[in-house]
């Protein structure tokens, strides 16, 4: 067939190792346009809504096809118009792609930029926003890039003293961190079926205040990625999708939120991967690799590693990892030579020991090759 198997685990940003249950739940093919499958889509966008706060009653959740990219970029054009002013903060790879798709877009917008290594200020934002011209602001939650968390319940306070929309991109924060929409003063977040909720790569999801969403009317130029278009079809249908819905993730995404549920929730899995962080963390430091984050910013979700001086081979370690059954990642940094370790998906404490222990022979094996 295609030659891959299942004895490996994804150490990357995603998409994740995912357990076989919700691997099973796509192996049937179902009708769309039955009242069955609507119920489920309904189902998922009320529990998604639910997971991204606990006060959801003015709050909905739109699924839109494909990765978590178009997610985004549905939401920025679908929401700032021509009378808008677009603030972002880029502190790594995709707050620069959030400009990116701006810029694409045509949107009026600015940035604010900050180091890989540093969180996004909420003064220095609140700075920014005081003149008054911009109406809406975008940040990464959790910039994968590094494994930086920015401060969303800050920048939320400072958005609603400003008066602007608050956007964030919590792709990887969404399943993996504690945080509550509403307390955030978030009117829109987009995130993903494929990582930490677990699911398998296809949907992209955007939960959102309706009253904002209502304000969105008619902004798109978009056919496929108008947000509003595909919210108003999916409600008005009580369950559709306006182009061919992605029924095999759909059903995967359904056994994954049932599994998020029986693991406990959110807090019971941000609690096994920040064991995971921890291990892999203290464990790397140990053989001699320094971490490029703070602790303070660090988030549980991918750890960014230096490489060492002198001699280190990072596809040479990548492919003995990967022999040995793990998938590592490599940095995407401009400044600095890195690696990043995921710590997130169907992954428990005890494979970052044996991973920890694949290292430690990495290094330690025939001759030492690379001095940590
Ligand atoms: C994964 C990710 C995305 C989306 O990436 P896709 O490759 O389109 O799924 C966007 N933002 C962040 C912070 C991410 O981690």
């Amino acid at each position: 067939m295609h030659g891959f198997d299942n004895n490996y685990l994804l150490l990357t940003p995603g998409p994740l190792t995912t357990t076989k249950s919700v691997r099973e739940a796509m192996a049937y093919d179902v009708p769309t346009r039955d009242k069955g499958y609507s119920e489920l889509v309904q189902k998922i966008r009320n529990e998604l809504t639910d997971l991204a706060t606990q006060d959801s009653g003015e709050y909905t959740a739109v699924l839109v096809q494909g990765s978590g990219t178009f997610a985004v970029e549905s939401m920025l054009t679908s929401c700032v118009g021509a009378s808008h002013r677009l603030l972002i903060a880029v502190n790594g790879a995709y707050g620069e792609r959030m400009a990116e798709i701006a810029s694409k877009a045509g949107l009026n917008y600015d940035t604010l930029i900050f180091e890989e290594d540093c969180a996004v200020a909420p003064d220095e934002v609140a700075e920014k926003l005081k003149p008054g011209d911009f109406t809406h602001f975008a940040v990464i939650h959790l910039e994968t890039t590094t494994g930086i968390l920015n401060p969303v319940m800050e920048l939320g306070e400072v958005c609603a003293g400003a008066g602007v929309v608050f956007m964030a991109d919590c792709m990887s924060s969404f399943g993996s961190v504690v945080f509550d929409m509403k307390k955030c003063k978030m009117h829109f977040m987009a995130a993903s079926s494929n990582k930490c909720l677990q699911g398998v790569p296809g949907i992209g999801l955007v939960v959102c205040r309706r009253d904002a969403m209502e304000a969105c009317r008619g902004i798109s130029r978009s056919v496929s990625l108008d947000l509003y278009a595909q919210y108003r079809y999916m409600e008005d249908s009580k369950g559709g999708f306006r182009f061919t819905s992605p029924t095999h993730v759909i059903l995967a995404l359904v056994q994954a939120l049932e599994e998020l549920r029986e693991e406990g929730g959110i807090s019971a899995r941000n609690a096994r991967y920040c064991e995971n962080q921890l291990l892999l963390s203290e464990g790397m430091a140990e053989l001699g690799f320094e971490l490029f984050l703070d602790k303070k910013v660090q988030s549980p979700v991918i750890t960014t590693f230096i490489q060492p001086p002198g001699g280190f081979d990072f596809e040479e370690m990548y492919e003995y990892l990967k022999k040995n059954g793990f998938y590592i990642y490599p940095g995407k940094l401009t400044k600095r030579e890195t690696f990043r370790i995921g710590t997130i998906g169907n992954v428990f404490p005890s494979d970052m020991q044996l991973f920890l222990d694949l290292v430690e022979k990495y290094i330690n094996r025939g001759a030492v090759r690379f001095t940590v």
